[in-house]
């Protein structure tokens, strides 16, 4: 059991929050630290989703921890697979046992006198309020509200007779086999829950209000098997880590310069795997560009094997009612149904819903901007993990780690005890997560804004990050390193750097 003040405290024990912990343990290991866990299990995201097919949607080079290799012979994985590697990541870098598990954090109070923070945290198992205190604040507490899933408020829903199922919350005891089953949304989670309901329900329809952007990836990597038949473990791992990097950046800014040509060839990639005739203008042709929202990746094409072999289908159109024994659509269609699953997403929530204050005054997440997408302007000893929105989480999660430790280290060596970052002299701000999906949309004015140029501008772009992060300078005109009893606040603030 560690002490009640620690150097660093981890809040979270989800994918970021063990991997900064064995960062912390590698890169720094002279610095005493916790992890605050609300729930009572490691994974966050890979232990709370139990619907059915669950599994990732990026491929697993680029999920898994850069210093730990993915040696499953899946590159999509499921869920089990992903939880048990965190786990195994968490006990082998002997993480498990700083993990206080059932501490929820609500709120951590900065003191530039001592350069401090006080944590308050509340124990759900025994109904304890915990403080503790530490030198720095790590925020691994994911993007969303644990706690309840988004559901739009449906017309005439209490009416409805059937089974109605939110899959951050699946019942163990839902049995659909036989059944007629309605998955309403069209995002990662639709396009995972359809084919794996399908291989027991009666039919299952997937009702969408617009379509996205589906792609086909194969579930093993032809590249990363010939990989580990050839080189020693670490080195396939991180050779098809890169590769995927690559293609990565490749396809998105490809996205990005010539949406047209991507919006053809992911049509053209959709149509191959659809019966001849297939609607695809009504079903996959979304309006927006390729890359505005997350492309949704199906594993061998699942989703598409699916709909060809009629055990479901699609249909686009809007929700008129919930009636007693299904949904009626606005085209005045009736889709029965004795499983309705609202796969319509997430409440994102910044900070897991703690609140922060820097000597005695509440800050403001949303007028706060991120420096390297990772530190908030005006709140000192204190970063938080934000993955890409355009590539696995984990990249830049391990990014953070180790900035994180650099910054621990460079504190150290020369005597200074508390790291600032100074807003830019800007208006030109804009949302953190720059993507149009609802989920960030409905969020997006309480969210960290980020600025007009690096280092307060987020590129989205893992090799370029690398540099910054891994290599780049600590000292810019961003930050300002100071000793205890320096104000947190200042006047005069830095211009942008070009
Ligand atoms: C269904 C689903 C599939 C996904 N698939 C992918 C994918 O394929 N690729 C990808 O890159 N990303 C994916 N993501 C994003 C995903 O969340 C990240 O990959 C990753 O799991 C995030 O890890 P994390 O540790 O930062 O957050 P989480 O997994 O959300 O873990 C956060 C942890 O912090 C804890 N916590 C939160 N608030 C507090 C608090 N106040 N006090 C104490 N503890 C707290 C939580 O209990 C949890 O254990 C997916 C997300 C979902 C929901």
């Amino acid at each position: 059991m560690a002490s009640d003040h620690v150097d660093i405290l981890i809040v979270g024990a989800g994918l970021s929050g063990v991997g900064a912990a064995v960062h912390l343990h590698r890169e720094c290991p002279g610095k005493t630290y916790a992890v605050l866990e609300a729930r009572g299990a490691v994974g966050g995201t890979w232990d709370l989703f139990r619907y059915p097919g669950i599994r990732s949607d990026s491929d697993m080079f680029t999920l898994g921890y850069s210093f730990k290799p993915w040696t499953n012979p899946k590159a999509i994985a499921d869920g089990d697979a992903i939880r048990s590697y965190v786990r195994e990541t968490a006990r082998e870098h002997g993480v498990q046992q700083h993990i206080r598990f059932h501490h929820r954090v609500l709120r951590a109070e900065w003191d530039s006198a001592t350069a401090r923070w006080t944590v308050h945290a509340h124990r759900d198992d025994t109904g304890e309020d915990v403080v503790l205190t530490c030198g720095f604040l790590f925020v691994n507490s994911g993007y969303y509200r644990y706690d309840e899933g988004y559901t739009p408020d449906f017309p005439g829903v209490e009416r409805y007779a059937g089974r109605l199922v939110h899959p951050q919350h699946w019942p163990e005891d839902l049995d659909y086999a036989g059944k007629r089953v309605v998955v309403i949304g069209s995002g990662a989670t639709a396009v995972t829950l359809v084919p794996a309901m399908a291989e027991r329900a009666g039919h299952v329809t997937m009702l969408q209000r617009s379509p996205t952007y589906v792609i086909s990836l194969p579930s093993r990597d032809p590249f990363a098997d010939a990989a580990r038949r050839w080189l020693p473990a670490k080195a396939a791992y991180a050779v098809t880590r890169w590769k995927n990097v690559a293609l990565g950046v490749a396809n998105f800014q490809l996205s990005r310069r010539a949406p047209n040509l991507v919006k053809k060839f992911l049509r053209r990639a959709a149509k191959g795997k659809l019966p001849v005739g297939y609607d695809l203008d009504r079903h996959f042709s979304p309006r927006y560009d390729p890359w505005d929202q997350r492309l949704c990746v199906v594993p061998d094409g699942d989703l598409f094997t699916t709909l060809s072999a009629g055990t479901a289908s699609v249909v686009t159109d809007t929700i008129d009612t919930f009636t007693e024994r299904g949904i009626r659509l606005t085209s005045g269609e009736e889709l029965p149904a004795d499983v309705v699953v609202t796969a319509t997403g997430l409440n994102l929530l910044a900070l897991g819903g703690m609140t922060l204050a820097v000597d005695g005054a509440e800050v403001d997440l949303a007028s706060t901007v991120a420096y390297k997408g990772m530190m908030l302007s005006g709140v000192p000893n204190f970063a938080m993990t934000i993955g890409y929105t355009n590539a696995s989480w984990t990249l830049k999660a391990d990014l953070v780690a180790t900035y994180v430790c650099r910054l621990l280290r460079h504190l150290e060596d020369t005597g200074e005890q508390i790291v600032t970052p100074l807003a830019p002299d800007s208006d030109d701000l804009v949302p953190i997560i720059d993507l149009q999906s609802g989920y960030v949309l409905r969020a997006v004015d309480q969210l960290p804004k980020q600025g007009p140029a690096a280092p307060w501008r987020l590129h989205q772009n893992y090799p370029r990050d690398v540099l910054l992060m891994r290599h780049g300078r600590l000292t810019d005109s961003g930050v300002r390193f100071s000793r205890a009893g320096t104000p947190a606040t200042v006047a005069d603030r830095p211009a942008p750097v070009a």
